[in-house]
């Protein structure tokens, strides 16, 4: 049936409220304007966490204020009032595809990913070898993981050559002192304090000109106290495609030129040792990770070289490092939603420029994917703004065409949450967490001989959340 949105609003729902839900959300309820005001619409935003702003809240790394800052910018969106938000409500569990298509015109999935990308090698399952992505919501305090995270390694391989990698490492390495200043959660500093780490290890299968890494991120590593960074010489390889890279990629050659003025700052002989490094490794494959009593004890590799593409291959050569914990941080993966698509390879909803499809490969009409979800686990936060643009153009091509919802009044979806008992939360309950959450850091009576100015504590217990937000 066409839609007739000309009479009442146009109801669209988005699950998820990462930065790609609210820049859809933004970009949606601003094409009334660029629509000459002929397309009013009506927006909720459904959320599996009693907080807003997905991986920006619970990804992006505390020590990272100026990326988390970008709250700031979603939060003026969502505080305009236009879009309503329900936290705490999960797609799937407490609310069904049916239930949307009912109350909406139109459905967008911004769920974006949460779990860890596989690596199967023998060993991957021993006591001692975690996923990236669960040490980072841990570190974040994410309500759906433990508040204990065993930190009882000194030695500690990070495989991976991307941010999280260096993230992961970053954290793991860094003197808990340091991290107060950040938002972490009072477990996250204990956890943090007692660790008795001295060396972390980073991987990456390629050269130093094929790391994933950005400039800022990957120069950020030299500004912990009291961490050296450690590199070697004969991971020093460029090919003839390393060359090229080197020449033509800006950021390529500022990272390349950052790690080798570091390998040399090295071997000047000037510095005072600290009592923690971060080594970098390239050329390196993870084999297998070594154990005893079903605990890690090691990690093998086998050492690469590169095949003139910019390419690793392996030498035949092996290196066995001591090590009583592996962080694998090779990548994150989308989680399949019920009764849509899913393409579980790449982690993502088919579709086509954001347009869902079914599995016989046609549009499912009504149904929009955005960000992670859509496109894989990669690019930056400023990359979901793309992604928005483009799948909100598709909806509002389709939008006379689109199924009507058969109960588009705004009460409707209140009273069917109310009356399922989901403990939603609202805007206003996140203002209420989001000002007891900066009253925690205000009220911090710090630590004995520590100068520290807080600007948030973060709450982590769901249950707690949702009753602070509904105070
Ligand atoms: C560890 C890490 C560090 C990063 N650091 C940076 C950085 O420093 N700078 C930068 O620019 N980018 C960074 N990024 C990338 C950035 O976080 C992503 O580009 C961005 O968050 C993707 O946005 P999204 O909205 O698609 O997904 P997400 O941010 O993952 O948001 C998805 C939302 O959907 C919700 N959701 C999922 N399933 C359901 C469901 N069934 N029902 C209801 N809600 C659901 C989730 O709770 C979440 O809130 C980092 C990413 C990671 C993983």
């Amino acid at each position: 049936m066409a839609n007739s949105s000309a009479t009442r609003p146009f109801r669209v729902a988005i699950v998820g409220s990462g930065p790609a839900g609210v820049y859809a959300a933004d970009i949606l309820t601003k094409s009334q304007e660029v629509a000459g005001g002929d397309v009013q619409v009506s927006i909720d935003l459904f959320e599996s966490q009693p907080a807003p702003y997905g991986l920006i809240r619970y990804g992006v790394a505390p020590d990272h204020p100026r990326i988390k800052g970008i709250v700031n910018a979603l939060h003026k969106v969502l505080d305009r009032g236009d879009i309503r938000f329900f936290g705490n409500v999960t797609y799937g569990r407490d609310i069904t595809l049916a239930d949307l298509r009912s109350h909406y015109d139109a459905v967008i999935f911004a769920t974006g990913a949460t779990k860890d990308a596989v690596l199967d090698i023998p060993g991957i399952e021993l006591d001692g070898s975690y996923g990236g992505a669960d040490f980072v919501s841990w570190y974040d305090g994410h309500p759906d993981v433990s508040r204990e995270w065993p930190l009882n390694a000194k030695e500690i391989a990070v495989i991976g050559n991307g941010n999280v990698a260096l993230d992961v490492a970053r954290v793991l390495s860094k003197h808990a002192e340091d991290m107060l200043v950040t938002e972490i959660p009072d477990n996250v500093y204990a956890g943090l304090k007692a660790s008795p780490v001295t060396d972390v290890h980073v991987f990456g299968r390629r050269g130093p000109a094929q790391v994933k890494f950005t400039p800022l991120e990957l120069r950020e590593l030299s500004h912990s106290r009291d961490v050296d960074i450690v590199l070697y010489e004969e991971d020093f390889d460029f090919d003839d495609a390393s060359d090229a890279a080197i020449r033509s990629n800006n950021q390529v050659k500022t990272m390349v030129n950052t790690l080798t003025n570091w390998l040399a700052e090295e071997h000047d002989g000037t510095r005072t040792p600290a009592s923690r490094r971060l080594h970098l490794h390239f050329l390196h494959t993870p084999v297998e990770i070594t154990g005893e009593n079903g605990s890690v004890t090691g990690i093998k590799f086998e050492r690469n070289e590169l095949d003139g593409t910019g390419n690793a291959r392996g030498t035949g050569e092996f290196i066995d490092y001591p090590v009583q914990a592996v962080y694998r941080a090779v990548g994150y993966l989308g989680s399949e939603l019920p009764e849509v698509d899913f393409d579980s390879r790449r982690g993502v909803i088919p579709n086509d420029g954001g347009r869902v499809l079914g599995a016989d490969g046609t549009h499912v009409p009504g149904l929009y994917a955005t960000g992670w979800i859509k496109r894989g686990p990669v690019g930056l936060i400023g990359h979901t703004k793309g992604d928005a643009l483009e799948t909100i153009g598709c909806l509002l091509e389709d939008r006379l065409a689109l199924p009507v919802a058969e109960r588009p009044d705004e009460s409707e979806i209140v009273e069917l949450l109310e009356s399922r008992g989901v403990e939603f939360t609202t805007w206003e309950g996140w203002n209420k967490l989001d000002a007891h959450e900066k009253l925690l850091g205000e009220n911090w009576t710090g630590q004995p001989g520590l100068d520290v100015v807080r600007e948030r504590i973060k709450v982590v217990d769901r249950e707690q959340m949702v009753n602070i937000s509904k105070k």
